[in-house]
């Protein structure tokens, strides 16, 4: 496991960035662009003989090449470099904003000039930026015993105000950083908890949650994750100037769930909606998500070692039981409208939502209730109440019930009957199919087992 070794790398500036990351191939990138089956067959060509520093041309149409998230925030026009041409004689000062600090408070601490902060304030472009400022904010000025020569003021990741003196005025303008998006890769297995394997594998928790996200349909994170359950994910990281500011979007990823692999790629449709699909072409949403609990406010502190038996062993037990906090947010299963909100004997506050055809789900023992009446429509995903202990619960946990027809169901079989599996269209399932080939190829690369799906792709 680890960070991995292979990659795609599209450079947005003119110039090679300066990073000490070794040049990767631009084929996934290439393939992601095109459209065109034939070319598309050339790709995995190169692939499939393991050339990965085979000359392909970079591209120039950044819109084809990356996601239209970040490209929105990158210019069309080229970039002016971040940090003046010219030298600048003088010191240099980075300051970080704190919670309720001014700027006029730090000049004063670090004995910049007053006079010049108030001259750059009133240039018409920079004053809105240098009022509004957010705790963490970075401010780099250079000064000459307090007399500023340049102040730079991060807006967000991809653009910054700069402000450099002139001989008699101080002139400001905002400019954008270069940016660059490598694809990167990683793969984990589970021995403790996912979170522990991800750390391992070098990624951070946004991202596995954003991968458990993905799979939240066919997997519940809480209940069914074992040791030796693997994932392996393909993901965008944005830098800029050598400096990695974050991870972009998953690409494609992977989990074997107890032997069983389920997979999918990012597809962006013509109508610019954005989801992930299986190699088939099925979108991996479902009439009903398997894990009502928000497991991303708990997972972090989750430990396969510390599940809680005990709440299951009741018998005759009609329910799942999740031990969760005090206060995590629970999740309609499904879209439905609330046919209960209140509170029912040894169940204590209950939510009963009705999702049509004779689907009902029950969530038990609630601290409190979400912003619901009897009779609102919920979304899936929506919070409904708060996970608690009301009603006969030993501890805090969410009591989760899925029925038909008033009998109770294990949800995930009954869920596959009641959900209408979503594929592409024709048209978008061509086009799927090619920027997901060679992402399915990259996921088989970065797991080291020799582990194959079964599904066809
Ligand atoms: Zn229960």
């Amino acid at each position: 496991m680890g960070s991995f070794p292979s990659g795609i790398r599209h450079d947005y500036k003119d110039a090679p960035p300066a990073a000490a990351v070794r040049p990767l191939p631009a084929w996934l990138w290439f393939a992601a662009g095109i459209s065109t089956p034939l070319i598309a067959a050339m790709v995995l060509i190169l692939v499939s003989t393991g050339s990965e520093t085979a000359a392909v041309p970079e591209i120039d149409d950044l819109s084809r090449a990356a996601d239209p998230v970040v490209i929105a925030n990158t210019s069309q026009t080229g970039f002016e470099p971040l940090i003046p041409d010219r030298e600048l004689s003088g010191d240099r000062i980075r300051m970080i904003v704190g919670r309720g600090d001014s700027l006029g408070e730090m000049f004063r601490r670090h004995d910049l000039s007053l006079r010049d902060l108030s001259e750059m304030v009133e240039l018409p472009d920079a004053g809105y930026y240098l009022r509004m400022l957010n705790p963490g904010n970075e401010i780099v000025v250079t000064h000459d015993t307090g007399r500023v020569q340049s102040l730079e003021r991060e807006i967000d990741d991809f653009r910054a105000l700069r402000i450099v003196r002139n001989s008699d005025n101080f002139s400001a303008a905002l400019v954008e950083r270069p940016l660059e998006v490598r694809a990167a890769g990683a793969h984990g297995v589970i021995e403790r908890s996912l979170f522990a394997a991800a750390q391992d594998a070098g990624i951070g928790d946004p991202l596995i949650m954003e991968m458990a996200e993905i799979f939240q349909w066919d997997i519940d994170f809480l209940k069914d994750v074992r040791a030796g359950d693997e994932f392996t994910v393909i993901y965008e990281e944005i830098w800029s100037e050598g400096e990695k500011l974050k991870d972009g979007n998953i690409l494609a990823a992977e989990f074997i769930n107890r032997g069983t692999p389920y997979r999918a790629a990012r597809y962006t449709d013509a109508g610019g909606a954005v989801d992930y699909f299986t190699p088939e072409g099925r979108s991996v949403r479902k009439a009903f998500i398997r894990a009502p609990v928000d497991f991303t406010r708990i997972s972090s502190t989750f430990d396969l070692a510390r599940r809680h038996p005990v709440l299951n062993t009741i018998r005759a037990h009609r329910g799942v039981d999740y031990a969760a906090p005090s206060g995590t947010p629970v999740r309609a299963a499904g879209d439905g409208t609330v046919g209960f909100r209140g509170a029912r004997n040894g169940f204590g506050n209950t939510v009963v939502i009705e999702h049509g055809g004779k689907v009902t789900t029950l969530y038990a023992h609630l601290s409190r209730f979400g912003d619901i009446r009897v009779g609102s429509r919920v979304r899936q995903g929506q919070t409904i109440g708060y996970v608690g202990m009301t009603g006969l619960a030993t501890g805090p946990h969410l009591h989760y019930e899925y029925q038909v027809d008033g009998v109770h169901r294990d949800p995930q079989t009954a869920t596959l009957a009641s959900s209408e599996p979503v594929y592409l269209a024709d048209a978008d399932l061509a086009a799927f199919r090619s920027i997901a080939a060679p992402l399915w190829l990259e996921l088989d690369l970065h797991r080291p087992t020799e582990f194959r799906a079964t599904a066809t792709y």
